[in-house]
């Protein structure tokens, strides 16, 4: 047993999550390596939403002016419109009301833009890339982590504690016992595509997350890259889709037919498009455990969820930040008891989010009808930023307790 020496931290994934737990873990004094299969830092994905919890750890990293640099803080929260006629069913202004409650902004980054920020503040010799972890195993009181190099070698590495942040499709996952990826079609996918600002209509520039919500189906658009793009996410019935994967490409005419018939301003938006993504919508439930041992998960490998609630990164981020916290100080002895109490932390809320993201596409998707006209009309009456304390107001720091 190494007791007193500087505990060995190996992360697997250099997405968000693996990248950001490696930056809490520096400031709490650990040096972790990071292992992305990838080979160069050559980024795809679209818009994702940085709401307050995120962003205030983002600043907590002291990486805020760089986010602020690339991202779009949306003044307003919501805006909700009516598939047909664009009538707004509900709009709650953001802006300073967002940081008076949860002292921060909520804003809205191009996903390689977050990614990128995060990856250049890590010490280059932390970030191993073109490692693909293939396997897992436990040696007595040690975890190895069993890469291919790309170059027909194969790569072991010893680690004191090793986690799992490699994503949906986890290699790390099934070396935690109980941990079995179990997918549900949700019968949904999602078209994503990014449209140059000089392209869309003068309403989708505006720094506001605009959902158009229709029978079967609805859209959702904002910009991102510092007002240069507007992300564009629809999410529709699958029909005989199933690939689930953020690169698959899809057909710009599929999307467009989806919307036919829809308010004119949806319609320009989506002419606009050249190319497009398409992803099948698959739930996942919680997982029962995400640690064994000196092995853990992190991020989407622990708690991948649809993304109806824009929490998939903050997550991640949230996970970061307690690991770093439940590790520093520990040596290797005590490293098994730290993860344990890193997952009783998390598990119970990340578990709680991907629960939540459940359920909302049944409500977005009424047909026309009395439960649709009830639904807006709960909007028209909502506060969905108070609402949101739970989840907005949440301090993943503070819960871990001091440093
Ligand atoms: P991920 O972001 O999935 O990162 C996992 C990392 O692990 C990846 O870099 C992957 O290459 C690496 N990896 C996987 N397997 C291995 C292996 N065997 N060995 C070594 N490395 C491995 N969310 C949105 O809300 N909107 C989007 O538009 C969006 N686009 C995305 C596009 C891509 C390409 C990806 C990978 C994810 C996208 N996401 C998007 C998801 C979002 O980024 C995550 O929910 C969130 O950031 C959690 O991040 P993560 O680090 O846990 O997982």
């Amino acid at each position: 047993m190494r007791t007193g020496q500087p505990l060995k931290v190996h992360i697997v994934g250099g997405g968000i999550g693996g990248v950001a737990a490696a930056l809490f873990l520096a400031r709490a004094g650990i040096e972790a390596h990071v292992h992305e299969r990838a080979g160069t830092l050559r980024e795809t994905g679209a818009g994702i939403v940085v709401p307050p919890n995120m962003a205030r750890l983002i600043e907590a990293l002291g990486l805020l002016p760089q986010l602020e640099a690339v991202a779009v803080r949306l003044e307003a929260a919501w805006e909700f419109r009516r598939w047909q006629d664009g009538r707004v069913l509900f709009s709650q202004p953001m802006g300073q009301a967002c940081v008076a409650l949860y002292g921060s902004h909520c804003h809205v980054v191009h996903r390689a833009d977050l990614l990128a920020l995060l990856q250049q503040a890590l010490p280059a010799h932390q970030l191993h890339l073109g490692r693909r972890c293939t396997g897992v195993r436990h040696d007595g009181d040690a975890v190895i982590a069993q890469f291919d190099t790309g170059d027909g070698q194969a790569l072991d590495v010893h680690a004191d504690v090793l986690v799992g942040a490699d994503g949906i499709h986890s290699a790390v996952r099934p070396a935690v016992p109980g941990a079995a990826d179990e997918a549900r079609f949700s019968g949904l996918c999602a078209f994503r595509c990014l449209v140059p600002a000089e392209r869309a209509p003068a309403e989708a520039l505006r720094p506001v997350q605009t959902l158009w919500l229709g029978p079967g189906r609805h859209l959702v658009h904002y910009p991102i890259s510092a007002g240069r793009l507007v992300n564009i996410v629809a999410i529709v019935p699958a029909g005989d889709w199933r690939t689930e994967s953020w690169t698959a490409e899809g057909r710009v005419d599929d999307m467009q037919a989806a919307f036919a018939g829809w308010d004119a301003r949806v319609q320009q938006l989506l002419a606009a498009a050249t190319d497009t993504r398409r992803w099948a919508l698959f739930d996942r439930t919680p997982l029962p455990t995400w640690t064994h041992g000196r092995v853990t998960l992190l991020g989407d490998a622990a708690h991948a969820m649809l993304p109806f609630f824009a929490q998939g990164a903050a997550q991640a981020l949230e996970d970061a930040a307690v690991l770093a916290r439940c590790l520093q100080g520990v040596d290797a002895a005590g490293a098994p008891a730290a993860l344990q109490r890193y997952e009783a932390l998390r598990r119970p809320r990340a578990s709680q989010v991907q629960q939540m993201s459940r359920g909302r596409e049944v409500r977005n998707h009424l047909p026309d009808g009395p439960e649709q006209a009830t639904r807006d009309a709960e909007l028209a009456r909502g506060d969905p930023l108070r609402d949101s304390a739970w989840l907005y107001g949440h301090d993943a720091l503070a819960e871990a307790g001091p440093t």
